[in-house]
């Protein structure tokens, strides 16, 4: 069997030894005499493994017990909808910041829900920088603030936190564990599990406890933070086999040395990525050079006509999914946690190999 690199921007690679694991125990989960997908979420190994999980999440990012930490279905694009449901309380209008795609479909969703300040916004600049902090024309009364710190499909990321005096909301999907980040700087995080978690299927929403308790009366039982942390994310039936394998993700990463080792292979697999386009002369990347994402890597070539070469040739040499989003078009590099530095310098080779052939 071989295993190929993928570079998918998710559901994306998962640690082989996560999936080795999980084949190990497929068919009977540590002498259970069940498969974990066959077992009641009420039972005590399910209990059991959920616990598990949560305890490892809140190691790895630092989560107090001021927060409470949700196993949630619906994807991130259902937490589009359950913040504002949950969130805007009497108050009805939220700030949003808007920069890339993901933001917009965020903003687009809210806007059903209540009225939504767009306080920045850097579609002008074609989503490739991140509107200087002393720009945002902030609302000091807004129930929140909501922002992307990593745009998947633009690989622009903040390296650091709006310093705002409301809950500050975040759509982690793309960035959650790949670096350390201080938890109680945020009223909610919330991210899809299938880049940095676990598969598809589960999303976890981490929420300031003060915070529960708001839902709008129309908000679907299903997306009620406060029903779910009641329930212990088990009001109805939660994505089990899904926590089970984010659960072992959180062991890998843990036993890697946590959060900070992470960053340190993270930083080192986009630096090498980076330098490499930058210094071609023949691939780009447009983003601003301090809001590169560590996870998202989008670039061009110097010929679009040759980017159907470039892909079938990298898919030879066992390079997936390296295409662009659908939207931006060129080429996009995700390199998540998952996947290894040496799959990075095996794309670095075949680009350096492709732009000397056809440079
Ligand atoms: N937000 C971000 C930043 C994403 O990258 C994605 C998925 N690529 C989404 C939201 C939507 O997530 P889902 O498909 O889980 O609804």
């Amino acid at each position: 069997m071989t295993r190929k690199y993928n570079f998918c921007a998710g559901p994306a690679a998962l640690p082989l030894e996560v999936l080795e694991e999980a084949q190990r125990d497929l068919v009977n989960w540590q002498g259970s005499g069940l498969s974990v997908m066959e077992m009641s979420h009420r039972s005590s190994e399910i209990v059991g493994i959920a616990t598990e999980a949560e305890k490892d999440l809140r190691e790895l990012m630092g989560i107090s017990d001021d927060y409470a930490v949700l196993f949630m279905q619906g994807g991130a694009t259902g937490q589009f909808s359950a913040i504002p449901l949950n969130l805007l309380g009497d108050n009805r209008a939220a700030d949003y910041v808007n920069t890339g795609q993901w933001s917009k479909k965020a903003i687009k969703e809210a806007k059903r829900y209540g009225e939504v300040n767009v306080v920045a916004s850097s579609e002008d600049d074609n989503f490739a920088s991140i509107p200087a902090f002393d720009t945002w024309k902030l609302n000091k009364d807004a129930a929140y603030l909501h922002y992307t710190p990593n745009e998947t499909i633009g690989g622009v990321e903040f390296f650091w936190e709006p310093d705002v005096n409301v809950p500050l909301v975040a759509d982690m999907s793309s960035t959650i564990l790949s670096r350390p980040i201080d938890v109680s700087k945020f009223g909610l995080i919330y991210a899809g599990a299938q880049k940095n978690i676990g598969p598809a299927g589960l999303t976890i929403v981490i929420v300031r406890k003060d915070l529960l308790g708001k839902a709008h009366p129309l908000c679907p039982v299903g997306m009620d933070y406060q029903v779910a942390a009641e329930n212990e994310s088990m009001y109805n039936t939660p994505p089990t086999m899904a926590i089970y394998l984010a659960g072992l993700v959180f062991k890998w990463l843990k036993k890697l040395g946590g959060l900070e080792a992470m960053e340190a292979i993270n930083r080192r697999k986009a630096e090498k990525l980076y330098s490499y386009i930058d210094g071609s002369g023949f691939y780009a990347n447009p983003v601003e050079v301090a809001s590169r994402s560590l996870m998202n890597v989008p670039f061009t070539l110097k010929d679009e006509s040759l980017d159907k070469a470039f892909l079938a040739g990298a898919e030879e040499a066992g390079l997936l999914n390296l295409k662009g989003h659908r939207s931006v078009g060129g080429m996009r590099a995700s390199i998540y946690n998952a996947v290894p530095e040496e799959a990075v310098d095996a794309l670095i080779a075949y680009m350096k190999a492709f732009a000397e052939k056809n440079g």
